[in-house]
């Protein structure tokens, strides 16, 4: 299998470069942020929630979100590989989806970040929050808080997985075609097709 973590800091584009990756390497796309919005929208206990924390801009507790993540990848027995978009987001979650791979004889082929200063995407985002609907883009304090949360506890992740040499980082700004561009340049490089 082919398992692939994206990160970036929240406008940084995932979900759009995720588009592209996963019909390019034919990978099973899990955004933990679309389900959890996909659950808030259907009303359910872990919609419920999550709503409270996500409208903050705080992370969804780890014990949630992982039992979450994991029951995703087990609804998918036949997929050739994952694209694991928004997870993980804290060290409590690498190991984690580690350890569960490992269950499974599988691990994570590559990391790659999407990288971009944090005023333009706080200007991004405020922009997406106009026809988004999302309350968490639409207030500047909570988009800050967002981004507290990533530096604090997503980006020392970049050193767990550097430690592990499966950790690379591409310029996210661009157009999105000259982003897929490198990220497609990083990840046929280590052969992944
Ligand atoms: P963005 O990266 O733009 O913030 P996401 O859709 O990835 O957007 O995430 C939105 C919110 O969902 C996060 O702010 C957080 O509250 C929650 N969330 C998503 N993924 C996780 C995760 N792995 N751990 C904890 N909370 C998460």
């Amino acid at each position: 299998m082919i398992n692939i973590v994206l990160f970036g800091k929240p406008g940084a584009g995932k979900g759009t470069q995720a588009e592209f990756l996963k019909g390019k390497y034919n990978l099973v796309h899990l955004s933990t942020g679309d389900i959890f919005r996909y659950n808030i929208k259907n009303d359910t206990e872990l919609g419920r929630l999550a709503q409270t924390f996500m409208d903050k801009g705080d992370l969804v507790p780890d014990a949630v979100t992982i039992q979450m993540l994991q029951s995703e990848v087990d609804k998918n027995p036949q997929a050739a590989g994952f694209l694991f978009d928004g997870f993980p987001r804290t060290l409590a979650q690498a190991e984690a989806l580690d350890a569960f791979l490992a269950t499974k004889n599988e691990e994570i082929t590559a990391t790659v970040a999407l990288e971009a200063d944090d005023n333009i995407l706080v200007a991004r985002l405020l922009e997406r929050g106009k026809t988004s609907g999302r309350p968490d883009d639409q207030d500047e304090e909570k988009i800050r808080n967002r981004y507290y949360e990533y530096n604090h506890k997503t980006a020392p992740l970049m050193h767990y997985y550097a430690a592990q040499n499966k950790f690379y980082a591409v310029d996210g700004i661009g157009s999105i075609a000259e982003v897929t561009e490198r990220l497609s340049a990083v990840l046929d490089q280590l052969h992944i097709k």
